[in-house]
């Protein structure tokens, strides 16, 4: 495997830091919980689509492209980051909402990620729950072309192999970290949504034949379609990385037990996990994704999941600014 053949314009603070969580470990009172703190890749706040974005936007740039076209839901923090990338780069930045959740307040529809994405001075286009979101992209994207712009579309979440790469490289700094730590690791937990993070953690861990397992927590799909999803992903990720045929369906792991009302609305024990982490250890979760994955975490660990003693990571993907688009979740004032 040989990254360093893909194009990639540094973006991220790497390699972010891998950290013990003590007082979470002792009251989990079972595995050792350590933390990969992607929410801390700098650019834009951080969060997992940074690393992505390192080799989309080099291949924005090789195609000459001067406006990137993005997709997500209101609050997406792959929006914001895509924005962020696009604004240092020199790059137009146009991002398609979608409103996944009928939330109508104006702390949803107009702040946290959605404030920052005008702020890095995005342009916006709102759609309503269920529009053909590839298809709008794509009329955007002759729109532009119509002016004499060269767009190049970024899928939502930037999950697709070139994005993906992302986290090959996440895979093998995190191995390279626990060989300096002597760090045995028994498996990494994140969130997954649109299959990136999963896909490229995955084919990295594979083809490095670190024997380390990833273990997804759905924040929308249910386990045997997101499954699938991770698998076909992480299958065409090894083979542009020159793999074919490494990844197999039972180095795929997805849990839906977490996933509450549904995508963009937290349950109470996401909520109660949001709120553990700030408490116990100063950290900033987010209400759709990375407080869902910690929701799981917790109780598989309470529930005796995992053996004492075992190391388990908690691949921290970011979305902090979101906790701006949902004070109404946080019974506080
Ligand atoms: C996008 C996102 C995820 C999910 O990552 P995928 O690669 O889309 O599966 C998890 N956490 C946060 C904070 C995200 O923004």
């Amino acid at each position: 495997m040989d990254l360093d053949r893909f194009p990639r314009v540094r973006l991220g603070h790497l390699p972010t830091p891998l950290e013990h969580l003590p007082n979470l470990s002792r009251e989990l009172g079972g595995p050792q919980i350590w933390i990969k703190r992607d929410d801390c890749t700098g650019l834009a706040t951080g969060g997992n689509k940074t690393r992505k974005l390192e080799f989309l936007m080099a291949e924005a740039q090789e195609l000459n492209a001067d406006v990137v076209l993005t997709c997500g839901a209101t609050q997406s923090n792959h929006a914001r980051q895509t924005a962020a990338a696009a604004a240092r780069l020199g790059m137009k930045c146009h991002i398609l909402l979608e409103d996944r959740t009928g939330k109508t307040d104006t702390e949803y529809t107009q702040n946290g990620n959605v404030l920052l994405d005008l702020l890095y001075g995005a342009t916006l286009e709102r759609h309503s729950q269920g529009a053909d979101m590839n298809g709008l992209m794509a009329q955007a994207a002759e729109r532009f072309g119509a002016d004499g712009l060269t767009p190049y579309t970024i899928p939502g979440g930037g999950s697709n192999p070139t994005g993906a790469l992302g986290y090959v490289n996440a895979g093998v700094e995190l191995l390279e970290q626990s060989i300096e730590l002597g760090l045995k690791i028994d498996q990494v937990v994140h969130a997954t949504g649109s299959t990136g993070t999963q896909a490229g953690l995955v084919a990295g861990l594979v083809a490095t034949d670190s024997n380390i397992p990833v273990y997804g927590i759905s924040v929308r799909a249910e386990q045997a379609v997101q499954e699938q999803n991770v698998l076909s992903l992480a299958e065409n990720t090894a083979k542009k990385l020159g793999c074919a045929g490494i990844v197999q369906p039972q180095h795929i792991s997805v849990n839906s037990d977490y996933v509450g009302p549904g995508y963009g609305f937290p349950a109470e024990d996401t909520i109660a996990a949001i709120e553990l982490f700030a408490r116990l250890e100063g950290i900033l979760l987010d209400p759709v994704y990375s407080g869902k994955a910690a929701a799981g975490l917790i109780d598989l660990s309470r529930r005796g999941h995992y053996p004492k003693g075992q190391n388990i990571v908690f691949l921290h993907t970011g979305g902090a600014v979101a906790l701006f688009g949902y004070p109404d979740s946080f019974a506080y004032s």
